[in-house]
């Protein structure tokens, strides 16, 4: 992989007070990349993402997201990336279809709201309520929204906690697919099985610092290479692979 750096971030530092929550942190992203900011709850993943998404004023550093940079232009930066709205944004009187059609008025795009729909694997719920979906088609709806305004880079902040196996399985397929069409994808987890199967590279941060930046195979391996063993898996399986054998991982059994 040719790696061409559409994320720059230089010397990051964000102070809430005298609280220090990112610390003066560096790293790239590369396009067509899947890159994860992995760490604890209070590591500082969200504040280094809205920050990114010009959502939040930073304390110290630079950013330039696609040659732009943050202190010059962030309404430059705000047309290419996309971004997860809040859901307190998604007016409770509107079904999935209007939405997309506000959403695209507000970004000045014209989208067509089954097709758009369609890519998420949400078109039978084109009519539905956003109250009325499942968790995982929140989260797929959502991410739906990201995609309005064709971005290069899109943020997505912990889009797997508190789906069920299935619907966890359902996003990475998802996510895979928007990467595979040439966007950039910037996520956030705390799960380390997610990390594995889905990101390129990750930065685990903790308070406030990165710890450790490399492909995740990397990262296994140099600690591999320290002696470091795993108890013996005794068996085959474990009980979630029991769980979605037996309940089934396709999408229509999500509801
Ligand atoms: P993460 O997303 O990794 O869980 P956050 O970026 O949300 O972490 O938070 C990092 C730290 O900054 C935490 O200790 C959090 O309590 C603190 N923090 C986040 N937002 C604010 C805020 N608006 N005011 C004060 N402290 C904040
Ligand atoms: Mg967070």
């Amino acid at each position: 992989m040719t790696s061409k750096t559409i994320i720059s971030v230089s010397n990051l530092a964000k102070k809430y007070g005298d609280f220090e929550a990112v610390k003066g942190i560096s790293f790239e992203v590369f396009e067509g990349e899947i890159f994860g900011l992995l760490g604890p709850n209070g590591a500082g993943k969200s504040t280094t993402l809205e920050i990114m998404e010009t959502l939040r004023e930073k304390t110290g550093g630079t950013v330039l997201v696609d040659g732009i940079d943050l202190d010059k232009d962030p309404d430059s930066i705000k047309k290419i990336i996309g971004v997860q709205l809040q859901t307190s944004g998604y007016y409770p009187g509107l079904n999935l279809s209007e939405l997309i059609e506000l959403f695209s008025g507000l970004y000045n795009r014209s989208v067509n709201p089954l097709e758009l729909l369609d890519t998420v694997n949400l078109r039978d719920k084109a009519k539905a309520k956003y109250k009325e979906l499942s968790g995982g088609q929140k989260q797929r709806f959502s991410i739906a929204t990201t995609l309005i305004n064709q971005p290069k880079i899109i943020f997505l902040d912990e889009p797997t906690t508190g789906l069920d196996p299935q619907a966890r399985r359902n996003l990475w397929e998802l996510i895979k697919d928007i990467r595979s069409k040439g966007t950039t994808v910037i996520i956030t987890t705390h799960y380390m099985d997610e990390a594995e199967v889905l990101c390129d590279r990750v930065a685990i941060i903790d308070s406030g610092k990165i710890i450790a930046l490399d492909p995740p195979d990397r990262l296994i391996d140099r600690l591999v290479a320290t002696g470091f063993e795993r108890p013996k898996e005794v068996k085959k399986a474990n009980l979630e692979d029991v769980f979605i054998s037996l309940t089934g991982h396709d999408l229509r059994t999500e509801h």
